[in-house]
């Protein structure tokens, strides 16, 4: 038997072959003309895949929360007003995140499993002064996906720059940043953009820019700055050698091809493709008769599920032989029910198929907790969503 078990954890994911084959490259100098060539044409694709042809693109040696530094440290001047709105674990880190550079911060928390109720927002936004709010796009404590669109929609309303944490969304759940009016939307490789761990990737409109232009105090933080990137990203788009801090050559290589894939799928076909996904594995786990962490379908997340364990059946059971049978999972992060529930990736380079082999090992972990549910059903349901490849 092949050993090979899914990587279905809601990032790191599975990597396409190519985007691995350039990471296993041979290194070259970080000022190689080639080099030169993949960084500047890396940047160009950011740009199509964040759809938004006049954003700036930074790409950073680090995670996810770095890209969310990055935005703190470089928009956020001690008494500066922000207003975050958590859906998650994720959305608190930047309570404390910006708290750090010295943020007055207000937190609009959605109750577990709900999504970010915008009126409550709007009257925020009408009572006080805010220079920046935040939000996480699909948070992935959780599996809420908040409305992007009205999250933009308000900041350029209300002249309040707009920070979205779209680690867990970027090049899956549907994002236009440019038509949405989205500041700051960052993301790290290990998700949807299909690239192994260690890019901190962020895309800035002309407006927060500006706003980093007018700052009073310097940036708080050295390698985060701003003034230090963005000659560096201006020169390798245009084709220039340029230092600041070695880049990370062989990720940057990785993710010039990954973003090329996405590409080439096309952006509403991908986005497409994380709708089936993420309704054919709710459908599955429905079937199954497994409750979800999102209250309501309708702000589910599409790149990753959050089901509960069913009654009788606790995780240090279930996942290891759900792992046996072919298909590594999450457990749960939220502190308030990690025990209660785990985790699905379904994004990036996922195929329906390892999916629908994600399903089958879930029944297979399933029936070995002795839980009663006729074989077979996750898998109808899933197939039935997943059955038209367009
Ligand atoms: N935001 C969200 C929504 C995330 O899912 C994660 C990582 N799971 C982060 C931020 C932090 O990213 P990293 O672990 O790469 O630092």
């Amino acid at each position: 038997m092949k050993d090979r078990t899914l990587l279905m954890i809601p990032g790191p994911i599975e990597f396409e072959p190519a985007v691995l084959q350039a990471l296993g490259a041979p290194t070259t100098s970080h000022v190689s003309p080639d080099f030169i060539e993949v960084f500047g044409r890396a940047i160009e694709r950011m740009r199509q895949v964040w759809l938004a042809p006049a954003g700036q693109p930074f790409v950073l040696a680090g995670s996810g929360t770095l890209a969310m530094d990055c935005a703190g440290a470089n928009l956020i001047e001690p008494g500066d007003r922000a207003l975050v709105l958590s859906t998650g674990v994720f959305g608190d880190r930047f309570e404390d995140l910006l708290s750090r550079y010295g943020a007055e911060v207000d937190v609009i928390r959605a109750p577990l499993g709900e999504t970010i109720d915008f009126e409550s927002v709007e009257a925020a936004l009408r009572k006080a002064p805010y220079k920046l709010m935040t939000a996480t796009h699909v948070d992935t404590s959780t599996a809420v996906r908040v409305d992007a669109e009205r999250f933009g929609a308000l900041g350029t309303e209300h002249g309040v720059l707009t920070v979205l944490d779209g680690v867990c969304s970027v090049a899956g759940e549907e994002m236009r940043q440019e038509a949405w009016g989205l500041d700051v939307v960052l993301t790290a490789s290990q998700k949807a953009v299909g690239v192994p761990p260690g890019l901190a990737l962020l895309v800035v409109s002309r407006r927060a820019i500006e706003a980093w232009e007018r700052r009073g105090s310097p940036v708080a933080s050295y390698y985060a700055d701003w003034a230090k990137w963005l000659p560096i990203m201006a020169a390798y788009e245009k084709r220039t050698p340029s230092y600041f801090g070695t880049p990370p050559v062989n990720l940057i290589a990785a993710l010039d091809v990954s973003l090329g894939q996405i590409l080439d799928e096309g952006m509403e076909e991908r986005f497409a493709r994380h709708l089936r996904f993420g309704a054919g594995c709710r459908a599955a786990l429905g079937a199954l008769g497994l409750g979800q962490v999102p209250t309501d379908d309708r702000h589910a997340a599409n790149t990753l599920s959050a089901p509960r364990y069913p009654h009788g059946v606790s995780g240090a059971t279930l996942l290891p032989v759900v792992r046996r049978a072919g298909a590594i999972l999450a457990g749960g992060l939220h502190p308030e029910i990690k025990s209660e529930y785990f985790r699905i990736g379904h994004m990036g380079a996922t195929k329906a198929g390892d999916l629908v082999a994600t399903i089958g090992a879930i029944e297979a972990g399933l029936r070995a907790c002795g839980y009663a549910f006729e074989a077979g059903d996750g898998l109808s349901a899933a197939q039935r969503l997943l059955l038209d490849v367009p």
